[in-house]
């Protein structure tokens, strides 16, 4: 079991029947509850006299006392689970009940992480962090249970009690997978050393992590004068850098500010070296040639041989596009200030900036005011409607189920079978809320031992800016593309039907938990779909089709540059990660990727890497991005392309990659809905080439059509 997943109990809150009527306003229930100022009193605080219950719906967390008792209860039947997995009297099969074992802890612990992170008051993030420690402490000793372990093993190598199907061994395989990756088979020193490792690995990540932004001093006078006002002057006399000041149109105090921040710093080289070594060393002893064979082990890549067939197949195709895009930026570069030099490192993101804000001459602030987040509600809904059969829902929650007043709640409902969960949207920015938009699962969705099924609960936050009273929250292109994309979240959880809550929804590899999120950014590039979507918030008109056309080649703009950039980043973190031996010198590591996988060469004197902080959270899994982005390209062209509202399309795709979860290897999920050759590393590498190639003809078509 894996700590940080949660299930809670079945909210008492009643499955509440559909809201009535669609004709109060001509934008539908959604637009109009969504784009209204959030009010406390319609939504979920305690009214006189109405019932009252807890945090999403769970009675007994209506006060942070609550907490204590489900740990309490939750280490109860934990440890009854235990003996049942360990006796020889047992009646169920050993996945099954770890799969009991696994709800119990997750209900409480990811509902713990999700309070602890997002609830304003004290008392709650308290008693959260509490249940936290409490549970992760009891993951961890159980991780190293023998005797859960042996007959886990024994299920695994001489079958169960009862007989299994594919997605039974497969949960099976994967439980037995999660112990040996901590070492549980080794004798007792290795299975203590491993422990170190893990341990080691985790503080030296930290500290890297710590100091990847931190602002870098230098003397005044190390500057050319020209460009010292470019920075803060601090009272000792030094300047300050911060960033890599991407913004600005002199091209000497970018490139200053690029050499300054990314110049080497030995602590943080040090710390990276001794990092990638604790892992490295942690993977060799559990049996794994590397770390990154460790992590991407039931990925959909597989290995990191296939991931490097992958990024170098992109590698070969890419350098004569990315060099079209240079010399448009180099014109660019010219066109500012005719004695500049060749295009470098500190140019790509200024210009690309550039381009994208002027190319189609294009008033995004008014454009905004046709995607309120109302209407951008609305089109989801129309659109899952299309594809799923499946309706999004405003639920009245009851007073004390939400954690702060301007959450909401929606039910997701199938036409043809009824309840399929809940999400709650928590979008708006609040004091102490994390920066970050994400998707947490809150229960899994599973088949319970009485034949129904647990439904699953989310919570989608991003952090966008309330609703006025005059205006609704407008959304600019890129958070509506960051709302699509959680949302594919979202619906990877509602959509997933499996029998078990270890492999529900998005609790899947890395690299194919984000194939659903990334192919609703297809959706939301493409101009059938955003004609449906817009509508002025005023007015209730419509853009002109040519300017949504331009505002989807806006996104399209220097795109082989971009794809380059994210597979820069991704053969780095493999380098590190995935080499055996490990690289003696990290900057001369990065010294050959740059020179193998990038056009522009490396600035001397720098070492990008030692801020690149995704090293330490997605260790040897950085390339899920871009193969995320490959295989969402391919469902898109083999499934959306033609008619992105295709019906039976859209429950093809649901029923043989959505539906499964995590309960049969990503590669086979794809490879059995797209076909075996289009899922080979190198087809789709092709993918993502076409695709840049497609992507620079619809710039060029809308450029000729202004
Ligand atoms: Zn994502």
């Amino acid at each position: 079991m894996r700590a940080g997943r949660l299930l809670a109990s079945l909210p008492k809150a009643s499955f509440r029947t559909l809201t009535p009527g669609r004709s109060v306003t001509s934008l539908g229930p959604l637009a109009a509850a969504f784009n209204a100022k959030p009010n406390g009193l319609s939504n979920g605080l305690a009214q006189w006299g109405q019932e009252k219950t807890g945090l999403f719906g769970i009675e007994e967390l209506s006060t942070s006392e609550g907490f204590y008792h489900m740990k309490a209860k939750c280490i109860e039947n934990a440890s009854a689970l235990v003996r049942e997995a360990c006796s020889d009297q047992r009646t169920r099969n050993v996945a099954v009940i770890f799969d009991d074992l696994s709800d119990e802890l997750c209900r409480v612990a990811d509902l713990a992480e999700f309070v602890r992170l997002a609830h304003p008051e004290q008392a709650m993030q308290e008693a959260a962090t509490d249940a936290c420690i409490a549970i992760s402490g009891l993951v961890e000793e159980l991780n190293t249970h023998l005797g859960i372990y042996t007959a886990l093993k024994n299920s695994v190598e001489k079958g169960d009690l009862r007989p299994e199907t594919e997605v039974d061994k497969h949960v099976a395989k994967l439980f037995l997978q999660d112990f040996q990756q901590c070492g549980i088979h080794l004798p007792e020193l290795g299975r203590r050393q491993v422990v170190e490792l893990n341990d080691q690995a985790l503080r030296l990540g930290q500290s890297f992590s710590a100091r990847c932004h931190a602002a870098r001093a230098v003397k005044a006078d190390f500057l050319p004068p020209q460009i010292r006002s470019f920075f803060p002057l601090e009272r000792d006399g030094s300047v300050v850098v911060s960033g890599q000041h991407i913004d600005s149109p002199d091209d000497l105090a970018r490139e200053a500010a690029y050499k300054i921040y990314y110049s080497r710093d030995g602590e943080q080289e040090h710390l990276l070296r001794e990092m990638l070594t604790s892992r490295h060393q942690l993977a060799k002893l559990c049996g794994y040639k590397t770390f990154g064979h460790r992590a991407l082990t039931n990925s959909l890549a597989q290995t990191p041989e296939n991931t490097e067939l992958f990024l170098k197949g992109l590698a070969d195709q890419l350098s004569s596009r990315v060099a079209g895009d240079h010399e448009h930026m180099q014109q660019m570069k010219k066109r500012v200030n005719p004695m500049a030099g060749p295009l470098a490192m500190w140019d790509v993101p200024y210009f690309s900036a550039q381009a994208r804000a002027t190319m189609f001459q294009l008033d995004l602030e008014k454009i905004c005011e046709y995607f309120s987040l109302g209407v951008a509600m609305e089109g989801l809904n129309e659109l899952f409607q299309s594809l799923y059969g499946v309706e999004l829902v405003v639920e009245k929650p009851q007073a004390g189920e939400l954690w702060s007043e301007d959450v909401f709640k929606l039910s997701v409902r199938s036409q043809s079978s009824g309840l399929l969960g809940f999400i709650y949207c928590d979008f708006f920015a609040r004091a102490s809320k994390p920066h970050q938009d994400c998707h947490f699962t809150i229960r899994g969705g599973r088949e319970r031992a009485d034949g129904s099924y647990q439904d699953p609960i989310v919570v989608l936050m991003l952090n966008l800016p309330s609703p006025g009273w005059r205006s609704p929250t407008l959304l600019s292109p890129s958070t509506l593309d960051n709302l699509f994309h959680e949302m594919g979240h979202a619906m990877h959880s509602m959509l997933g039907r499996t029998k078990y809550q270890h492999v529900t929804g998005t609790r899947c590899s890395t690299d194919f938990a984000e194939v659903p999120s990334t192919l609703m950014e297809y959706f939301a590039a493409d101009p059938r779909v955003l004609a449906r979507v817009n509508r002025h918030y005023k007015t209730g008109e419509k853009l002109p089709e040519s300017t949504v056309q331009m505002l989807c080649a806006t996104k399209k703009i220097f795109a082989s540059t971009e794809l380059q950039a994210q597979l820069f980043y991704s053969a780095v973190d493999q380098a590190f990660h995935s080499r055996d031996p490990l690289p003696e010198d990290t900057v001369a590591a990065l010294q050959g990727v740059q020179s193998e996988y990038h056009t522009l060469p490396h600035p001397h004197g720098t070492a990008y890497h030692l801020r690149f902080s995704h090293l330490v959270g997605y260790g040897a899994r950085y390339y899920s991005y871009l193969m995320a982005r490959a295989v969402a390209s391919a469902i898109w062209q083999h499934g959306f392309q033609q008619d992105p509202y295709c019906g039976s399309q859209g429950r093809k795709y649901w029923a043989e990659c959505l539906a499964h979860g995590g309960g049969k290897p990503s590669h086979l999920l794809v490879s059995d809905y797209l076909g075996q050759a289009v899922t080979q590393p190198a087809a789709l590498a092709g993918g993502l080439i076409q695709e840049v190639d497609a992507k620079r003809m619809e710039v060029e078509r809308a450029s000729a059509r202004r």
